[in-house]
């Protein structure tokens, strides 16, 4: 039977549950425990994979192929695991679960309901997902009063009051703001959001204050005092370089020896050794600047997973990563010149990608390296035909009609008509050769995928006669996975998306040559 630790949120979002879970996570993962990580979303997608990452944040992809909350990339980033489709509930993938039920004639006689049935449905997800780990933790998204989670933390309810005291516990994350005028931190919307929690018949039994500075001592004891938790269990979270040193600033605070005591865990500990070196060489002075190239829009976290796999691969090799945005929808190459290297994101549609294309140019003919991930791939080729095959090459998806689709649709995709979780999605294994099956030290390799596009086999012949080496195809020997060009310093695309496998202390390998290549 697991135990449970529950998350929740006041204040407003974006306060970094995500973190805060997975750092959580961290300390008890270092103590031998099996974690299992779920996160609960409000809205009524039953997945994120329609929703716009420049809104939402980006799509993370699992390796069984379900697309879920960016928050999934943190866990698996922290934790170093592979969590499943299972982990992400959101209320649109509960209520058609409850009503195809209903339709099959599970709940015959009985009138269907927000209690019990749905959050008999919500609780019965948690334990398929955690199954037999040591320790379910679950995050609740949004703010508490939100009406979407009201249910879910409902359920939270319900299991708080079945089990025994020390088999559950609730992290309450809130904003602990600064007020200029007088330089004092105030704790007033922490106490309100812990009455809005209270009004649901929770209680928080540690609450982590989101702050710019470390939590001073007297906001401690009042939050203590007036929201009813002990002081060792009000932590503070603020402003840090870099993700990776909250499961540190947390050690500082006893977290997990605290969680330990109050949950009864085993008296285990292997200590954070060697994540404590990474953050630090985080922290220290650059090894290079890379571009990413991409569309963007204000506070962007599309590319989240591409930055933390760049910071992973130079955290291995002992230093930190600059890294910049540059919009591709205006880009003026001499932009370019003062980097040491560009990573050509994925993307959809057609805004942007014409100076998407001119970056490629740039990189190929100057010898910068350049990393291509799934359209970055799809780009590359574009950029070949057209300026070395010449041709009046596109990919269908930018509309335009040209002759030459060198990336188009392929038969099963054609067919489609629902958009959500149809593309290619997940772990798809390629036949590699080349550079790229020495940097893999391996003949196949897996990643994960999302997409609807491919290289065109038709013209894999003339890529190929003129020097773009597809060095990576589907085990079929059908679709192109990887292309190089051999003599350029790093000249690699991928039509998978290796960021999705790359954690902390495990870095994914093409990522590490990359930013070999740039140094
Ligand atoms: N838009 C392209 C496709 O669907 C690439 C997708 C991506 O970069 N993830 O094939």
């Amino acid at each position: 039977m697991p135990k449970w630790i529950f998350v929740t949120g006041g204040v407003l979002s974006g306060l970094g549950k995500g973190l805060v879970s997975a750092s959580v996570s961290k300390l008890l993962q270092q103590r031998e425990l099996d974690i299992t990580p779920v996160k609960c979303d409000g809205y009524l997608n039953v997945d994120p994979g329609t929703m716009n990452p420049h809104e939402h944040g980006e799509v993370f992809v699992l390796s069984d192929g379900t697309e879920v909350d960016m928050d999934f990339g943190h866990y698996e980033r922290f934790l170093g695991i592979e969590t499943t489709g299972d982990c992400n509930l959101t209320s649109g993938k509960v209520f058609s679960e409850v009503i195809d039920r209903e339709r099959k004639g599970d709940y015959l006689g009985e009138t269907v309901q927000m209690v019990p049935h749905v959050t008999e449905e919500i609780k019965e997800n948690w334990k398929e997902a955690v199954d037999d780990s040591d320790i379910g933790i679950v995050e609740i998204g949004g703010t508490v009063g939100d009406i979407e989670n009201m249910l879910y933390l409902e359920a939270v309810r319900q299991i708080i009051n079945d089990l025994p005291d020390e088999d559950t516990y609730l992290i309450h994350t809130t904003l602990v703001p600064y007020l200029e005028t007088t330089g004092e931190q105030k704790t007033k919307p922490t106490q309100h959001s812990v009455k809005k929690l209270r009004e649901t018949g929770l209680s928080p039994d540690m609450i982590v204050g989101r702050s710019r500075k470390p939590l001073q001592s007297s906001v401690v004891e009042k939050i203590s005092l007036f929201c009813d938790v002990e002081e060792q269990e009000v932590i503070s979270d603020h402003d840090i370089d870099n993700i990776y040193r909250l499961p540190l600033i947390f050690d500082e605070q006893n977290v997990d020896t605290i969680i330990k005591d109050e949950m009864e865990l085993p008296e285990r500990n292997n200590g954070i050794k060697d994540w404590r070196e990474r953050v630090e060489n985080l922290a220290s002075e650059p090894l290079g600047t890379v571009a990413i190239c991409g569309k963007y829009m204000a506070m962007d976290d599309a590319y989240a997973s591409v930055e933390e796999a760049l910071k992973h691969a130079a955290a291995e090799k002992g230093g930190s990563v600059e890294i910049q945005h540059v919009e591709t929808e205006d880009i003026d190459l001499s932009q370019l010149e003062k980097f040491d290297g560009v990573v050509i994101p994925g993307g959809f549609g057609s805004r942007g990608v014409e100076g998407k294309i001119k970056a490629v140019e740039y990189c190929r003919e100057n010898n910068v390296p350049i990393l291509g991930l799934c359209y970055g791939m799809q780009l590359m080729v574009v950029e070949f035909s057209r300026n070395v095959l010449n041709l009046d090459a596109a990919s269908e998806e930018f509309e335009k009609g040209e002759e030459d689709l060198v990336v188009a649709e392929m038969s099963e995709q054609k067919n489609i008509e629902h958009k959500g979780g149809t593309m290619r999605l997940g772990d798809y294994t390629a036949e590699v050769k080349g550079q790229v099956k020495q940097i893999y030290g391996s003949k196949k390799v897996t990643e994960r995928h999302r997409h609807r596009y491919e290289v065109n086999p038709d013209y894999h012949g003339r890529l190929e006669e003129n020097g773009l080496k597809i060095s990576g195809k589907m085990e079929d020997g059908t679709l192109a996975e990887y292309v190089e060009l051999p003599d350029n310093r790093f000249f690699i695309g991928t039509q998978a998306h290796p960021e999705f496998n790359s954690s902390f202390q495990n870095p994914n390998p093409l990522y590490t040559e990359f930013i070999n290549s740039i140094l």
